[in-house]
């Protein structure tokens, strides 16, 4: 999301969250828990004493449970994510009201709780998945800064684009899915010394 996008929709949705004004940065991880990528964003945040929200979609959950759990006892908060992972722009209400409910039913049945934040996939939404989100008592999260950790580029260079971007107060988006699978340790890694050489801390849980 660019600067602008993220200051108008501050404007226009005050009650979703595209940055905070805690004098600290958020790591977000979207489509998890992944068992080639997960373990290895969780290696890193832990040799780093970090902490992370962890946006979880509902059919992993149930495939990984114990990865699930993982996250959840190592001190990192999980967002709902949907089940499906599907784009819930234009879709009916009964879809979108279906696709938060199963994902936080598997996300309390693996982890006891249910999930306060909501991510709508890839940051689409309509006014039928902010009535939803009310009904279901989720505070949305996008993102003022989005990694594009996706992209075909090094690990080097994502960490280099998002060190630019990223301040006091920023939610940054990351992925643990297939796509990062091979550069996330790397991004991580460059990512965690340049804050530290900028002087700019991490906050364990969003507000
Ligand atoms: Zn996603």
């Amino acid at each position: 999301m660019n600067s602008l996008l993220c200051k108008i929709g501050e404007r226009l949705f005050p009650s979703i969250y595209w940055r905070t004004h805690n004098h600290a940065l958020h790591l977000t991880f979207d489509d998890g828990p992944n068992p080639e990528v997960t373990p290895q964003v969780l290696d890193v945040l832990a040799t780093r004493n970090a902490r992370a929200t962890f946006f979880l979609v509902g059919k992993n959950v149930q495939k990984y449970s114990d990865l699930t759990r993982r996250i959840a006892s190592e001190g990192h908060a999980v967002g709902n994510h949907t089940f499906t992972h599907p784009l819930l722009f234009f879709r009916s209400r009964r879809f979108q009201l279906d696709e938060v409910v199963r994902a936080d039913e598997v996300i309390e049945e693996a982890i006891g709780t249910k999930p306060v934040w909501f991510r709508p996939p890839y940051g689409y939404f309509d006014s039928r998945t902010l009535s939803v989100a009310k009904q279901t008592e989720h505070r949305l999260v996008f993102w003022d800064v989005d990694s594009q950790d996706y992209r075909d580029a090094t690990g080097a260079a994502i960490a280099r684009r998002v060190l630019k971007k990223a301040e006091t107060g920023s939610i940054l988006l990351l992925h643990d899915n297939y796509a990062t699978k091979n550069k996330i340790v790397d991004i991580l890694n460059l990512l965690f010394d340049g804050l530290e050489e900028r002087g700019i801390r991490l906050n364990p849980r969003l507000p």
